[in-house]
C-alpha cells in the first residue's frame, strides 16, 4: 500500500507541483489550501505524512501542528514544514512543537520528495517486531525496543517516533557522550541537510516529556548529550 501524503498549501501552483512529484513516486496525495480544511481532511482519513505550509489562511501551519500534537490519533503523524526564509522564528517553534523536518522555500520538489521518503522510512522502521526487542533500563527510564514503548517509573511516555528513536539511542549508549551529528545519523537515518539544531529541539521536547527523569538526559556543553548511568547530582 502506498503511503498517503496530505499537502497543506494555499499557493495553488506550489501545491500542484508538490502533488505531481509525489504522485510520480506513487504516493497517494491530497492537497488542501487552508488549515481548517487540513484538520477536517485528517479526520476523514489519517495521513501517513503531512507536508505543511506555515502561512495559511484561517488557521496557520503552527496552529494545525499544535492541534495535531494534542490529539492522540494525530500525535504521531510525521510533519514536514514548508517555510519561508523570513519565518525562522516560526520554524524553530515548529520544531519545538514536534515537526519532523522542514524545507525552506524556494525548494526543489525532488528534494522534498526525498525528504518525504526519508521521514517515512524512519517512522516505518519503528517497531522492529521480529527482532525480539530488548528492554533497556537506566534509573527510572525503561525502553522496550520491541514494543516501541518507553516508560518513566512505569508510566508510558507519549513520544513521537523520532523522539522514541532518540531516547532509544541515548539510553542504548548511556554513559557516553553523543554528539549532535552522531544522534542525527542514528536517530534520523539521514545526514541530509537537517541541521544539528533540529537535534536540540527534539532533545528539549524529549526532556519535557521525561518529566521526573528529565535530569538523566544531560547536556555536555560543546559536545552533545549523554544519558546518565547514575542519578543526577551524583558522579
Ligand atoms: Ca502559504
Amino acid at each position: 500500500m502506498s503511503a498517503y501524503v496530505l499537502v497543506v498549501e494555499d499557493e495553488v501552483d506550489i501545491a500542484a507541483l508538490v502533488a505531481y512529484h509525489l504522485a510520480r513516486e506513487s504516493y497517494r496525495v491530497r492537497t488542501v489550501d487552508d488549515g481548517v480544511a487540513a484538520l477536517r481532511t485528517m479526520d476523514a482519513e489519517r495521513p501517513d505524512l503531512v507536508v505543511l505550509d506555515l502561512m495559511l489562511p484561517s488557521l496557520s501551519g503552527l496552529d494545525v501542528l499544535r492541534e495535531m500534537r494534542q490529539r492522540q490519533d494525530l500525535e504521531a503523524v510525521p510533519v514536514i514544514l514548508l517555510t519561508a526564509r523570513k519565518e525562522e522564528q516560526d520554524r524553530i517553534e515548529g520544531l519545538q512543537l514536534g515537526a519532523d523536518d522542514y524545507v525552506p522555500k524556494p525548494f526543489s520538489p525532488r528534494e522534498l520528495v526525498l525528504r518525504v521518503g526519508a521521514v517515512l522510512r524512519r517512522v516505518q522502521q519503528q517497531p522492529p517486531a521480529d527482532s525480539g526487542g530488548r528492554l533497556l533500563r537506566t534509573g527510572p527510564v525503561a525502553v522496550d525496543t520491541g514494543a516501541a514503548v518507553a516508560r518513566v517509573e512505569g508510566h508510558p511516555l507519549d513520544l513521537t517516533p523520532t523522539e522514541f528513536r532518540l531516547l532509544m539511542v541515548l539510553v542504548e549508549r548511556r554513559g557516553r557522550v553523543q554528539s549532535r551529528r552522531q544522534l542525527l545519523e542514528s536517530a534520523w537515518d539521514t545526514t541530509a541537510d537537517i541541521t544539528t539544531r533540529t537535534v536540540d529541539m527534539h532533545v528539549q521536547r524529549l526532556r519535557r516529556k521525561l518529566g521526573p527523569a528529565a535530569g538523566w538526559l544531560e547536556t555536555v556543553r560543546g559536545f552533545g548529550y549523554r544519558f546518565r548511568t547514575e542519578p543526577p547530582g551524583q558522579g
